[in-house]
C-alpha cells in the first residue's frame, strides 16, 4: 500500500497479511501511519497504489494514482461492514441512547430485523460488562463504558475483524484496563483483529504478530515474544525504551 496526502507520502510500501483468527498490533511513533493504514484497510480512505485482498477478493480500483478510488459501491459497503473499527474517541452518537448506538447499523446499513438486533445487542452489551446501561445517554457513561459500548457496536455488526485505533489512549488508566480486559477476551475468543495500541504489554500479551511501523514502513514484525524480547533493529529498540 502507497498513500500521500499531496506531496506527504504516509504509507511507501506496507505488505500485511492477517489470517482468520490472527490478532496483529501495530506499533510504532506518532505519524509513522498507523491510522492511515487501518483507514486504507477498510476503505475509509483511498489510496495511490498496492493491492487489497479482503478473504481471497480484490478490491475494485477506479482510476490511477492521485484519483484513484474504490470503484464498486457494494464491495466497499460489504468489506466496511466486515472490518468494524473502533475508534480511540469512541464516536458514539450523542444523541442515541447505548442500545440504539448499537442497533444503529445493523438495522439501517445491514438491514436487519429490529427485533432481532435488540436481541443481540442487549447480549453484546451484557458481553462488555454495561447490560445495565442500556437505556443510558453516551454522556452518562464514564470513558471505559463509553469504549466498551463502541466495541459493543462493532461486535453487533458481526464483523469478519475488528480494527481497533488506540483503543485505550483516551482513557485514565484504571479505566483502560476494564477495556484491556474486554479485548484480552476477544482475542481469547479467536476473533481476527487488527490492533493499533500504545500499550505494549497488551501488545505483547494478545498478539500472534507484532509489525513496527517506522515513518511508512514496517521495520521490524514478528511474534511478539521475539519483537519485544529481542529487537533487531536500532529504531524499535530507542521506540520501546521511549514508550516504557
Ligand atoms: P499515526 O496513527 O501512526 O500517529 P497517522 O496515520 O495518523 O499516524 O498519520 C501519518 C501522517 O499522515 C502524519 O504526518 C499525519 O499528519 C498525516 N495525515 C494523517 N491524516 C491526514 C490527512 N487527512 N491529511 C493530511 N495529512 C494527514
Ligand atoms: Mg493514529
Amino acid at each position: 500500500m502507497h498513500k500521500s496526502y499531496g506531496a506527504l507520502e504516509v504509507l511507501k510500501g506496507v505488505s500485511l497479511t492477517a489470517r482468520r483468527g490472527d490478532v496483529v498490533s501495530l506499533i510504532g511513533s506518532s505519524g509513522s501511519g498507523k491510522s492511515t493504514l487501518l483507514r486504507c484497510a477498510n476503505l475509509l480512505e483511498d489510496s495511490q497504489e498496492g493491492e487489497i485482498l479482503f478473504k481471497g477478493e480484490a478490491v475494485h480500483w477506479r482510476g490511477s494514482g492521485l484519483g484513484r478510488r474504490p470503484g464498486d459501491a457494494k464491495q466497499v459497503l460489504r468489506i466496511r461492514t466486515n472490518l468494524s473499527m473502533v475508534f480511540q474517541q469512541f464516536n458514539l452518537w450523542s444523541h442515541m441512547t447505548i442500545l440504539q448506538n448499537v442497533m444503529e447499523a445493523p438495522v439501517t446499513v445491514l438491514g436487519r430485523d429490529r427485533a432481532e438486533v435488540e436481541e443481540k445487542a442487549r447480549g453484546y452489551l451484557a458481553k462488555v460488562g454495561i447490560g445495565d446501561k442500556a437505556d443510558a445517554w453516551p454522556a452518562q457513561l464514564s470513558g471505559g463504558q463509553q469504549q466498551r459500548a463502541a466495541i459493543a457496536r462493532a461486535l453487533c455488526m458481526e464483523p469478519e475483524a475488528l480494527l481497533f485505533d488506540e483503543p485505550t489512549s483516551a482513557l485514565d488508566p484504571e479505566l483502560e484496563q476494564e477495556v484491556v480486559k474486554v479485548i484480552k477476551d476477544l482475542a481469547a475468543e479467536g476473533r481476527t483483529m487488527l490492533l493499533v495500541t500504545h500499550d505494549m504489554r497488551l501488545a505483547a500479551d494478545v498478539s500472534d504478530e507484532v509489525v513496527f511501523l517506522h515513518r511508512g514502513l514496517i521495520e521490524e514484525q514478528g511474534a511478539p515474544d521475539a519483537l519485544f524480547g529481542s529487537p533487531g533493529s536500532e529504531r524499535l529498540r530507542q521506540f520501546l525504551s521511549a514508550t516504557t
